[in-house]
């Protein structure tokens, strides 16, 4: 199907269905509501068909262009029928699967993500290993019964709701560094893994600490070579930074727009609120760019970081608008609508910290696009 086809049909379904979609509270919602209600959409945008669509038939899909997935995730992100975060998720960990896993595990495992029957998580960060990834040391040991498992991962998102991981473990020498790494695909469920979800300072358990005690993993679930998991992280890398965060200035557009119409008269200062919309335009423009280069085939790299670094710096202005124009009692207030303003100005904080920090996006654009200084 042709997009602008495609903006009618879903548009008119989701006019059709308003009442269906909506979510049943106000606000926000806890965890658990936002996980439900994500369920629920996708669940439902699939058996619709327009889940499916944008993805390879081979994975369960129904084929068409990255920009059907651009155009879904910024339509219910706008009408605010998911939290963006969440939904995007498969826009990170789905073409890793199709990418690298035996055809007939991602033809399995896939429908179960883009319909909501599942939810995936995502075992890179480890206490001391985030940044430099290239140092992890969550162990996977080659064994008659399939691969045995130890070590810790941290700030898994949602891995106390998820069925599956995709788990980057150390195979090789520490020495080898990035070479000696494999990512696995692994079952939740399998015996020896111990979930501890973490408070974030906004007062949701969003992630965990995810600890691996003898977990065996059949050996048919490595996703591509044995030793070769770092190539796939650093293809991966770059899916979080494209159509993920399409969706997520989708969210942050509309949170925009209703910050200024909520603020009384002369509250905000025009000039910041100017700013925040300047930057947050200039990450689309750049965003649209790079979700058609996608759509041409071409491969996502260490460019994607100049999108993050614009994504998360309209994130925080817009938020940093927050006390401004609601006044101080946003603070303090107990109502869901004050929580939710509180609630997203503290999360904002964390746009320079996930997906890699705006520290590293920065040495990354100097040192790989500008040729300054040396690539480490
Ligand atoms: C909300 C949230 C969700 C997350 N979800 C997941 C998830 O699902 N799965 C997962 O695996 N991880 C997840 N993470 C972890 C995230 O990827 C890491 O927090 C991030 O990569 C930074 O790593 P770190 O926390 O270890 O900080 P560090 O790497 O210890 O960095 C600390 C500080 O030092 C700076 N720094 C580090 N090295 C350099 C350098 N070479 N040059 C300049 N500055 C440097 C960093 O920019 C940062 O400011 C999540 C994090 C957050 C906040």
């Amino acid at each position: 199907m042709e997009l602008d086809a495609f903006k009618v049909a879903v548009d008119a379904w989701l006019d059709e269905h308003e009442h269906e979609l909506a979510s049943d509270y106000e606000g926000g919602g806890t965890l658990d509501q936002q996980v439900a209600q994500l369920r629920k959409v996708m669940g439902m945008a699939y058996a619709a068909g327009f889940m499916r669509m944008g993805w390879p038939e081979r994975a369960g899909g129904l084929g068409g262009s990255n920009l059907l997935r651009a155009y879904l995730g910024e339509v219910l992100t706008a009408r605010d029928l998911v939290e963006a975060g969440f939904y995007s998720l498969p826009e990170v960990l789905a073409p890793t699967m199709i990418d690298y896993a035996p055809e007939t595990l991602a033809a399995e495992m896939v429908p179960k993500l883009l319909s909501g029957e599942e939810i995936w998580c995502q075992g890179f960060s480890e206490p001391g290993t985030g940044s430099n990834l290239g140092s992890l040391a969550c162990r996977a040991t080659h064994t008659d019964a399939g691969w045995r498992i130890n070590g810790q991962k941290v700030w898994t998102s949602l891995a106390q709701y998820a069925q599956r991981c995709v788990l980057l473990t150390r195979t090789g020498t520490l020495e080898s560094a990035h070479r000696g790494i494999t990512a696995m695909f692994i079952d939740m469920d399998s015996p020896g893994i111990t979930v501890r979800p973490i408070e974030t300072m906004h007062g949701a358990e969003e992630f965990c600490e995810v600890f691996y005690d003898d977990v065996v993993v059949p050996l048919d679930r490595v996703l591509g070579e044995v030793d070769g998991g770092w190539s796939i992280a650093m293809d991966l890398l770059p899916y979080e930074r494209s159509t993920a965060l399409w969706h997520r200035a989708s969210y942050l557009h509309r949170r925009l727009e209703q910050l200024v119409s909520a603020a009384p008269a002369g509250t905000l200062d025009p000039t910041g609120v100017g700013e925040a919309t300047q930057l947050l335009w200039a990450f689309r423009a750049r965003s649209r760019a790079t979700q058609r280069r996608l759509a041409a085939g071409e491969t996502l790299g260490s460019e994607t970081s100049i999108d993050k670094v614009l994504v998360a710096t309209a994130e925080q202005a817009i938020f940093e608008l927050v006390g401004e124009g609601l006044g101080p009692e946003v603070a303090t207030g107990d109502d869901p609508v004050s929580a939710r303003w509180r609630a997203e100005f503290l999360y904002s904080r964390a746009a320079t910290i996930y997906g890699g920090s705006a520290e590293i996006q920065r040495n990354i654009i100097a040192r790989r696009l500008l040729a300054l200084g040396d690539d480490r």
